[in-house]
């Protein structure tokens, strides 16, 4: 075992503080990365509070993580010592179900074994990448490529899969009309993957406030979805919409934007049921789906597809310190797009 430094939740009400957590010795097929940056994900916040349902404590949460590949075990062929690597929402899975075989990991039928909060087969429960080191199978570690810059490339692992893998699986593309519903950390990255595939974008929001922003990133054209005359004039016009709000929103006005066999997928997760009348959908036989994170080929796809066009998120870099304030900023939408947090600071 190692103990290494890291920034936990001591409960569900407290902020997180600083403190030391336990890194299991490296097995023969595992890395130990030295992790530079992590990003911080919505997905964090509603872990560590309880909201997703009870975690143990203390916990350290962090799903989106770059760093240094700093030892290998006796067996490990894919990853070197030196190498730039990532890890993204997943450690582990069954590796023998359908899903798994067929490289889609995170629909593992056994539950793919989460970063943190998670039991792993060792009957730990994981740690997240709010910390200095993590060992990882080197299965689930991607290789980031060495022209991403290496400061912005974390959220790749969570917010860049998640909205890669329904552009890429519905085939986003030239000729196709793409709408992205939310221009938060999601929503930031489906705009510049969709517009990099070669699709026409759209950014429906709640106000015109970011639509210098949707333009710079690559969107053809704002809308803002508190005007009614929105949806009368985009009506029938979207092959594909990818909706990164995890608020409820009125899916029945969404799907009457696609047009025929229109697909409406949900990456965002808001905790009540979205209801959708059957008549909308019958209507230009259309599709209303849901996607989840990516499979380690698919991811490693996406960040070697980011490095080929020059795409990386907008970030902003915080201390470990600020962690809690950066909190409070992401559940008041007040980051442009991502935070990440420099791990060279807990050292
Ligand atoms: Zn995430
Ligand atoms: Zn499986």
């Amino acid at each position: 075992m190692k103990t290494v430094n890291a920034y936990a939740a001591p409960s569900a009400t407290e902020p997180l503080v600083r403190t030391t957590i336990e890194r299991r010795d490296v097995g023969a097929k595992d890395v130990l990365i030295e992790i530079r940056y992590a990003g911080i994900c919505h997905s964090d916040i509603h872990t560590v509070r309880g909201e997703w349902g009870p975690v143990a404590y203390p916990l350290t949460v962090g799903h989106e993580i770059v760093g240094i590949v700093t030892e290998v075990g006796s067996e490990v062929t894919k990853h070197a010592v030196g190498d730039r690597a990532g890890v993204g929402c997943m450690v582990n899975s069954c590796r023998e179900c359908a899903n798994c075989l067929a490289g889609e990991e995170q629909y593992c039928l056994a539950g793919n074994t989460g970063t943190y909060a998670a039991v792993d087969r060792d009957g730990t429960v994981t740690q997240g990448g709010y910390s200095t080191h993590v060992v990882v199978d080197e299965d689930f570690v991607l290789r980031v490529p060495e022209s991403l810059p290496f400061e912005k490339a974390a959220p790749l692992l969570c917010a860049g899969i998640t909205t890669y893998s329904p552009l890429h699986h519905w085939k986003a593309g030239p000729g196709s009309n793409v709408a992205v519903v939310g221009l938060g950390g999601l929503g930031h990255m489906a705009v510049k993957i969709a517009h990099a595939m070669g699709a026409e974008v759209t950014v429906l929001s709640q106000t015109l406030s970011k639509q210098e922003d949707g333009r710079k990133l690559g969107a053809a054209h704002y809308y803002a979805t508190s005007d009614e005359a929105t949806f009368e004039k985009l009506a029938n016009s979207f092959d594909l919409i990818i909706n990164t709000v995890s608020a409820k929103v009125d899916i029945g006005a969404y799907l009457s934007l696609l047009t025929l066999d229109g697909t409406l997928v949900n990456v965002g997760a808001p905790p009540e049921p979205l209801p959708v009348q059957a008549f909308t959908l019958m209507n230009n036989r259309r599709s209303f789906a849901g996607s989840s994170i990516g499979g380690i080929r698919e991811t490693q796809e996406m960040l070697d597809f980011c490095a080929e066009h020059g795409i990386s998120p907008e970030t902003e870099l915080i201390a470990a310190t600020e962690i809690n304030d950066a909190y409070e900023r992401v559940l008041k939408s007040d980051v442009r797009y991502r935070f990440v947090i420099d791990i060279a600071t807990l050292a």
